[in-house]
């Protein structure tokens, strides 16, 4: 079936979100989706020559190993606007060079966002314009109010995509598959039988270059703040009746009201650490504090970690601890579930009697679940198996999958108004009490698995 055109507008096409994440999901989405036109205009404040423009998509493209005819018609039709889009006449003149449905991309830093939805008040928008944000929302719960009351003004709140592309379309997905369309799993999903539940963000890379945007933003707000609360969400969530934006993202909302630190106080309840120089997978890797564009009296924490507790009945006293860091020893992205131990293990058995633990692991989508066995050898004697699957893979790249949702009008996996001001709620305590030093700043070298003296998760 032909569909009816979508223009993508990117403001901050000659950002590095455009280029190296937005422009080669595009173009990936467009080789596997031709049937879908698409007429890109870019917009930035580089002066960019309409040849030049054309190279960095398709430098873009090419990365993303994009062709065909899709790609060719939208190399042919693609324009690009040296303007200041936080002029109204400007955009303006943008909205006049898109066709059907435009879905406006922000790719710009947040303080340039805000501006731009001030100057929209001044513009005529088309309709079923569709807004899409990029993440932080806002710079603490205030700010993420105040965004939203300027995004309301624009367009309702079915048009803002807030994107979080952590819940891409497959990962969700398969969470809420294994959840809900099993009956082993869901009886066991509560405080009755689950101990604890870990979601972990481990990464190997340092800083890449980056200080500009995460010093200032750490490792709290970069990645627990906002991905990792909202994987929590999709982990705890009510089965929703449907896949629809209002059942799924209700049932999002409902789990981070009823979110709290654990214990109530920062102290009790957070750890950050930052890395000081070691050696990841054989590579060398300098201090923190020694990378060009920081400084060292922010204080920026490389590594955080956050405990939770979701005060309903089928959660309350189930800590959720969510943490993530750079320059680690090992790449972990895992959802870790714990199960109470079986409450009697009978005379005569012996060996492993660990609890069984639930893994669902994120890029790639796999789970492993671990249990105990007879052993092969001695049947009186248990042992460690482990149960693995992997999930369908994702056919996109996660900004693809964003941006079909964009193109499809569906933000049912995209981040909702009430939840982006919950998540800061409920991070603000930890962010006071980090900036008045009430938590100590340990530190960790580079390669290892954090603070010698943190326990292990998961
Ligand atoms: P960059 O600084 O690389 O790009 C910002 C873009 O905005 C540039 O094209 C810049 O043009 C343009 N711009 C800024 N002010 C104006 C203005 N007044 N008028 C016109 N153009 C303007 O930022 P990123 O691409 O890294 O990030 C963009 C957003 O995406 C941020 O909110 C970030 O948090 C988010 N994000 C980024 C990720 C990443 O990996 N980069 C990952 C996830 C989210 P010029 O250079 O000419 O000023």
């Amino acid at each position: 079936m032909v569909q009816s055109i979508s223009t993508l507008l990117v403001l901050g096409a000659s950002g590095d979100l455009a280029s190296r994440l937005l422009l080669p999901a595009l173009g990936q989405l467009l080789t596997r989706h031709p049937e879908r036109p698409v007429r890109l205009v870019g917009a930035a404040s580089d002066e960019l020559t309409h040849a030049a423009w054309k190279s960095i998509v398709r430098a873009s493209f090419a990365s993303a190993e994009a062709s065909g005819p899709a790609i060719d018609a939208l190399l042919a039709t693609t324009s690009y606007h040296t303007v200041d889009v936080t002029d109204s006449a400007a955009l303006s003149n943008l909205l006049a060079d898109c066709e059907g449905d435009p879905a406006i991309y922000f790719a710009l830093p947040p303080a340039v966002t805000t501006l731009v939805c001030d100057a929209l008040t001044d513009v005529t928008l088309p309709d079923g314009v569709k807004l899409a944000l990029e993440k932080p929302f806002g710079v603490d719960e205030a700010g993420a109010v105040a965004l939203n009351h300027k995004l309301a003004q624009l367009v309702p709140e079915e048009k803002i995509f807030r994107i979080d592309h952590f819940l891409g379309r497959s990962t969700v997905l398969n969470l809420l598959g294994l959840r809900f369309a099993n009956r082993v799993f869901e009886p066991l999903w509560s405080n009755q039988h689950i101990a604890r539940i870990d979601i972990i963000y481990d990464e190997q890379l340092g800083l890449e270059g980056r200080a500009g945007y995460y010093d200032k933003a750490g490792a709290l707000v970069d990645m627990i703040q906002s991905h990792l609360l909202q994987v929590m969400a999709v982990v705890a969530m009510e089965p929703p009746s449907t896949l629809s934006a209002a059942d799924v993202r209700d049932a999002k909302g409902l789990v981070l009201r009823a979110t709290k630190l654990r214990g109530g106080s920062p102290k009790r309840s957070s750890r950050r650490a930052r890395y000081t120089a070691g050696t990841v997978d054989e590579q060398v890797l300098g201090a923190y504090t020694d990378q060009p564009g920081v400084k060292p009296e922010r204080d920026t924490e490389t590594l955080a970690e956050v405990t939770v507790d979701i005060n309903t009945w089928r959660w309350t006293g189930v800590p959720f601890t969510l943490r993530s860091g750079k320059a680690l020893g090992q790449r972990r992205r895992e959802i870790v579930i714990t199960f109470k131990p079986a409450p009697h293990l009978p005379t005569g058995l012996e060996g492993r009697d660990d609890p069984s633990v639930l893994r669902i692991m994120l890029a790639p989508d796999e789970m492993a679940l671990e249990i105990n066995i007879n052993g092969p050898s001695d049947p009186r004697v248990l042992e460690r198996a482990s149960l693995t699957a992997t999930f369908g893979p994702g056919q996109l790249l996660a900004y693809g999958e964003v941006l079909e949702s964009l193109f499809d009008g569906d933000p049912a996996l995209s981040v909702r108004g009430d939840t982006a001001v919950e998540c800061w709620r409920i991070v603000a305590p930890v962010l006071t009490a980090w900036r008045d030093g009430t938590v100590p700043l340990d530190d960790y070298p580079a390669g290892t698995a954090g603070p010698a003296d943190w326990a292990p998760l998961g």
